[in-house]
């Protein structure tokens, strides 16, 4: 575009990560992943999707230029089929809740001063200005804000519990280490609005009394660290980091710590080994990181979105809050959601829509119009659900009852065509490879599995494979270690649970 653009005699400057040029800008990813690249010509907010190299010259020229439409480009709604001009008017879009995301492809913040423009940092200046530590602990608490990394632990009470913790030092940590194929939730929030993260960061060290804090972010994610550490840098300049915050006498500093890419170290002690230069495994818990955490000392780990969540629930009280959601779950939450769906991405809604309006009013329904069998949920150890599961909430609690979980926030959609044994399959080999080897349940059960789920895919499974293939996966799953092993199962253990005729067409012969 720059070079169309300069080509042709018009001003135009290019936007880098400290240039304040807004004519060509780079923006994060807006959430519409199956119909990138998109380009948003404004200030009308046209927009295209599929924009390849050779398309450029015309948009130049058409658009840019002379303001015509250029028809082909533009996007196709995934429900109404029809053709629109402007990214918000998607339904994709318009049957969501941005609240995380808000200000999405509208309001890119990686700039400090449009992130303050939209009232950021006003949470972080309440609270040092007129909250105690226990007034926000108790504000967090009432929010019914829960962990959005996967286990739904309160977060309130995860604060309580570090700031009543002793030690002459306490850090606090974001658990930006996201893992699961498919999911990029996290990176979409780092690299889109980094500072809503780093302000519930700074609020959270304010809170349980932290001196230093890390983000474990990717190493996969290099736009993410780039903003990160952008955003790092512009809050210290503003004196919304480092010594003596605002003239409060509160000091916090906070570094970024890439991960080298394995899968493990999402669990928590295992990024705190690896924050420790040590070899990233998990450890038993007791002692919680809360108590001992790194070197020791008392720490707080939340995941990217649960830090998002903490200066709107600042912001907007938490009668407010809770006006979103459900009663147990109240908030949004984004979810990552791939398969043969016509539109997929990153989308936020309301904890308790349902799977169906997630899949159909969202997505727009399978490509060529094939029938749904399952999901699967909750990543790459998640549960397979099938079809007459589609009208539950999707909420922390009623998975559970389900013996599903809402996990990092994946949904792979699954058609009629795909066989189920192939999917827990593909899952296990995926967790097979990540496991640690630490503890021998894991290590030894999940490759004892995935070969004799190779057994069934290849058609030389017996009665009383399927036998050891299940009882092997209760014992992973109540035997190891960490989260890793204890989850990895769910892909078989759900799909024996729903589509057992599956395993026993393969034991029979008929596919
Ligand atoms: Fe490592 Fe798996 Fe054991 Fe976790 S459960 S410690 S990943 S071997």
């Amino acid at each position: 575009f720059v070079e169309v653009i300069r080509k042709k005699g018009l001003d135009v400057k290019v936007e880098t990560i400290d240039d304040e040029s807004d004519v060509v800008r780079k923006t994060g990813c807006c959430g519409l992943c199956s119909l990138g690249p998109l380009v948003k010509i404004m200030p009308e907010g046209i927009t295209y999707s599929h924009v390849r190299l050779d398309d450029v010259e015309e948009i130049v020229e058409k658009t840019i230029e002379r303001g015509e439409l250029i028809e082909r480009l533009l996007l196709t709604d995934s429900v109404t089929g029809k053709k629109i001009t402007k990214l918000e008017d998607a339904t994709f879009f318009k049957n969501q809740t941005f609240y995380i995301m808000e200000g999405i492809g509208t309001s890119e913040c990686k700039k400090i001063e449009d992130y303050m423009g939209r009232g950021g940092y006003k949470s972080l200046l309440k609270v040092l200005s007129s909250m105690k530590p226990e007034e926000v602990i108790e504000t967090v608490k009432a929010s019914g804000l829960r962990g959005r990394g996967g286990g739904g632990f309160p977060t309130g009470l995860k604060w309580e519990f570090t700031y009543k913790a002793k030690g002459e030092k306490k850090f606090v940590v974001c658990n930006a280490d996201e893992g699961d194929p498919g999911a990029f939730m996290n990176r979409t929030l780092l690299e889109r609005d980094p500072h809503s993260v780093l302000e519930g960061m700074i609020i959270a060290a304010y809170t349980v009394g932290a001196q230093k804090g890390y983000a474990y972010i990717r190493a996969e994610y290099p736009i993410a660290v780039e903003m990160f550490n952008k955003a790092i840098n512009d809050a210290k300049k503003m004196g919304l980091l480092g010594e003596n915050i605002l003239g409060t006498g509160f000091s916090f500093d906070l570094e970024v710590k890439e991960g080298a890419g394995a899968f493990v170290c999402g669990e928590e002690t295992a990024l705190l080994a690896s924050i420790e230069g040590k070899r990233g495994v998990p450890r038993p818990r007791p002692p919680f990181p809360a108590q001992k955490g790194l070197w020791g000392y008392p720490t707080l780990i939340n995941n990217v979105e649960t830090y998002a969540n903490i200066a709107k629930i600042i912001r907007d009280g938490v009668e407010n809050y809770r006006k979103r959601g459900v009663e147990k779950s109240p908030g949004t939450k984004m979810f990552s959601v791939t398969g043969p769906l016509k539109l997929t991405g990153i989308i936020e809604i309301e904890f308790g829509t349902t799977i169906r309006y997630v899949l159909e009013n969202i997505c727009g329904g399978t490509v060529e119009g094939k029938k749904l069998k399952a999901i699967q949920i909750g990543g790459p150890s998640g549960a397979c659900l099938p079809e007459k599961y589609f009208d539950l909430p999707l909420d922390y609690d009623t998975l559970k009852s389900v013996d599903a979980m809402v996990g990092s926030g994946g949904i792979v959609a699954i058609t009629e065509d795909s066989c189920m044994v192939e999917v827990a399959r593909f899952f296990l080999d995926f967790t097979k490879r990540e496991s640690c080897g630490k503890c021998v349940p894991c290590r030894e059960g999940t490759m004892q599995s995935y070969t004799i789920l190779e057994k069934f895919t290849q058609g030389k499974a017996t009665h009383e494979d399927l036998e050891n293939l299940e009882s092997l996966a209760k014992i992973v799953k109540t035997a190891s270690l960490c989260g890793l092993g204890k989850t990895a199962p769910n892909p078989i253990l759900s799909t024996l649970k729903h589509f057992r005729d599956e395993y026993m067409e393969h034991i029979n012969g008929k596919c």
